[in-house]
């Protein structure tokens, strides 16, 4: 293509790499950045920069369903996800489409855990997870409460949710423990601690539309749990440090808007569900992984044997639309998905995978222009295999 390509128009279709800033959160950072108060101090700018962290605790512990006292804040989900898995365990399950976040501590640090396997439709086999916690727990007579399962509430890369309510029950009745990456669901899907019966969960508050660098675990039950940073005793004692004040007043502004618009949604599948029937009108072979599966309200998953993601991206990126192919976490490196992979993906159609993860403001639209643009850049890479007609049978594939 010519120069026709380059676009100054910019359609940001990247939501779960990281959200826009909230006007409620920029306006939070701004009022508490002048605060010249240590939250630790007892003067009076200490309480008050200590007012806006207990207001943040309140604020997430509402979005999570928890009590204010069973939250921890750190810098990132990537820390306190670490922390949870470095702390008292024997043994650690862990899905196999977990987070880089989960899955690199573990094998970085040497700790003893054991993957989960998922189906075509990327979600855990609860009946191999229950087969494997029986083994070690009675059979190897492992101490059932040093024993923690990790499980996403939803995939970043898919969007597919894991039946977690089922799995917490499942691991409760064991006696074991279950910490739940909940980075992706935040202000999507609301959260219940209680239901899911889980003891350990973290969200990300730069997924939600406030800023990067701050994060909240919600802790039912601290026995196991050990902090990764000592000092000053700050968070209980489990993350010490001066608490980033400004960031946390932008946490909270961004937990209690996306709480409170949750109800509006669900809208984003209609508008997602469009899009896919539209894709799939016009590119008979493009495929759209896990479809058939409960997904995410804003995320899919293009495909097609023909296209090269990474080169696909640059393309896109000219033409005005910020995607992503896989974890955007790694970016960069050309590695196959690892959540593709363990989900039977074929490897020629997983190297062709671009997420389109929207928010509540994306609009028919832009979504219509991002089709636009897949739609021609399959015509480019694959004119035959490519039925572009109205009525063309859409491709149906879990995988
Ligand atoms: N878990 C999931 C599912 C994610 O998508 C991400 C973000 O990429 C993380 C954890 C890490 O979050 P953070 O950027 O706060 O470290």
């Amino acid at each position: 293509g010519g120069l026709w390509w380059v676009s100054d128009l910019r359609i940001y279709l990247d939501y779960n790499a990281t959200a826009p800033l909230r006007d409620e959160a920029r306006e939070a950072m701004i009022a508490a950045m002048d605060m010249v108060g240590n939250p630790s101090s007892v003067h009076a700018e200490g309480r008050k920069a200590r007012g806006i962290i207990e207001r943040a605790r309140e604020q997430v512990a509402a979005l999570v369903g928890g009590a204010q006292d069973q939250i921890v804040f750190g810098a990132s989900a990537t820390e306190l996800l670490n922390q949870v898995v470095r702390s008292d365990w024997e043994h650690i399950f862990v899905g196999a489409t977990e987070h880089a976040a989960v899955l690199e501590p573990l094998v970085s640090f040497g700790l003893a855990y054991t993957l989960l396997d998922v189906g075509a439709d990327g979600v855990v086999d609860d009946a191999s997870l229950n087969a494997k916690l029986d083994q070690l727990i009675s059979e190897k007579g492992v101490d059932p409460a040093k024993v923690l399962v990790v499980v996403q509430a939803a995939n970043n890369e898919t969007g597919v949710l894991q039946p977690i309510d089922a799995i917490g029950r499942l691991v409760r009745d064991k006696g074991a423990r279950i910490l739940c990456d909940a980075v992706q669901v935040a202000g999507r899907l609301p959260i219940d601690v209680a239901a899911w019966g889980v003891d350990y969960l973290v969200v990300s508050s730069h997924k939600m539309g406030g800023p990067k660098g701050a994060a909240a675990l919600w802790c039912g039950c601290r026995r196991n749990l050990r902090a990764l940073i000592k000092g000053g005793g700050q968070e209980q004692g489990y993350r010490g440090g001066t608490e980033n004040v400004t960031a946390l007043a932008g946490f909270a502004a961004a937990a209690e808007v996306s709480k409170a618009a949750l109800e509006t949604a669900p809208s984003m599948r209609l508008r997602m569900d469009d899009f896919e029937a539209a894709v799939q009108r016009r590119s008979g072979s493009t495929v759209i992984i896990a479809q058939t599966a409960r997904r995410l309200v804003n995320t899919t998953l293009l495909a097609h044997p023909a296209l090269a993601a990474e080169r696909l991206l640059m393309t896109l990126d000219l033409r005005g639309f910020a995607v992503s192919s896989g974890a955007a976490c790694s970016s960069g490196k050309v590695a196959r998905s690892h959540v593709l992979e363990a989900m039977g993906v074929d490897a020629a159609l997983s190297g062709g995978a671009i997420r389109i993860s929207i928010g509540p403001n994306t609009t028919a639209d832009e979504l219509a222009k991002f089709t636009d643009a897949w739609v021609s850049a399959v015509e480019r890479a694959a004119p035959a295999s490519n039925e572009i007609r109205d009525g063309a049978q859409p491709s149906r594939q879990v995988a």
